[in-house]
C-alpha cells in the first residue's frame, strides 16, 4: 500500500505515520527527516537545503525530486510507503506520479490530516523532540517517554517560521489537496482531536481500502 499523508505542518502526519509504521509494517518516509539529517552530515545537500528549511521555505522541487527518486528504489520500499511532506508542490505529485508509475506501484490514496492553522501555532511552538530516537513530544517533556532522550525543539518551530510555513502550505501546497480530489484519492480525516481517535479513523480508512 502506497500512501501520501497531505496537511499543514504540525498536522499531526509524523505522529500518524510513526504508528502505521508499528501497526502495518509500511516504510515511512519523510522528506523532512532526510533533509535534517543532511544539515546535520553537513552533506552537499544538507548545505543547500539548510537556509531555506531555517526561514520555513521550500526546498527547490529539483533537489527534493533527485532527493526522492534515490530514496523510493530502496528495497525497503517495496512493501509499501507512507509518504510524510513529500510531495508539497504539484511539479511535485506530478514527479511523484511518474516515479510510481516506473515502479509499477500505484498510489492508494491521499490523507489530508485537517486541523485549523491556529492550533497548529499552538501546537508547532509547543513540540518538541528527541534527539535519539525522533519521538514527538510536547514542552512539558523534560525527557523523551519512548527512551529518556532528550527534547529539543527544531529550529523551524518558532512562531514567525511556523506563521510562513503555514504560508507556504497555503500557496504551495494545499492545491495538492484538489489534485488529488481529480484523481478521485482524497480521504480528508479530521486533525483536531486526540492522535488516537485520529488514528482510528486513518486504519478504518485503509481497512476500507484494502477490501
Ligand atoms: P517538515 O519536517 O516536513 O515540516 O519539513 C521541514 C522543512 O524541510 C520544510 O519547512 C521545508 O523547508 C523542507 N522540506 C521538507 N519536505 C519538503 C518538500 N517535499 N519540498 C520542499 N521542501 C521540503
Amino acid at each position: 500500500m502506497n500512501i501520501v499523508l497531505l496537511g499543514a505542518p504540525g498536522a499531526g502526519k509524523g505522529t500518524q505515520a510513526a504508528k502505521l509504521v508499528e501497526d502495518m509494517g509500511l516504510c515511512h518516509i519523510s522528506t523532512g527527516d532526510i533533509l535534517r539529517q543532511a544539515v546535520k552530515d553537513q552533506t552537499e545537500l544538507g548545505k543547500k537545503a539548510k537556509e531555506y528549511m531555517d526561514a520555513g521555505d521550500l526546498v527547490p522541487d529539483e533537489l527534493i525530486i533527485e532527493m526522492m527518486k534515490e530514496r523510493i528504489q530502496q528495497p525497503d520500499t517495496a512493501k509499501g510507503v507512507i509518504l510524510d511532506g513529500f510531495p508539497r508542490t504539484t511539479t511535485q505529485a506530478v514527479a511523484l506520479d511518474n516515479m510510481l508509475h516506473e515502479l509499477n506501484r500505484p498510489l492508494d490514496a491521499a490523507l489530508l490530516i485537517d486541523v485549523d492553522p491556529e492550533v497548529i501555532v499552538k501546537r508547532l511552538c509547543s513540540r518538541r523532540m528527541c534527539r535519539e530516537c525522533g519521538h514527538i513530544g510536547t514542552a512539558a517533556d523534560a525527557a523523551c517517554p519512548v527512551c529518556g532522550g532528550e527534547m529539543y525543539q527544531r529550529d523551524d518551530d518558532n512562531e514567525a517560521t511556523v506563521r510562513n510555513r503555514l504560508d507556504v502550505y497555503d500557496k504551495s501546497t494545499s492545491p495538492l489537496i484538489d489534485y488529488y480530489r481529480g484523481c478521485d484519492l482524497l480521504v480528508a480525516i479530521d486533525g483536531d482531536r486526540d492522535p488516537a481517535e485520529v488514528y482510528a479513523e486513518v486504519k478504518s480508512t485503509l481497512e476500507g481500502l484494502d477490501k
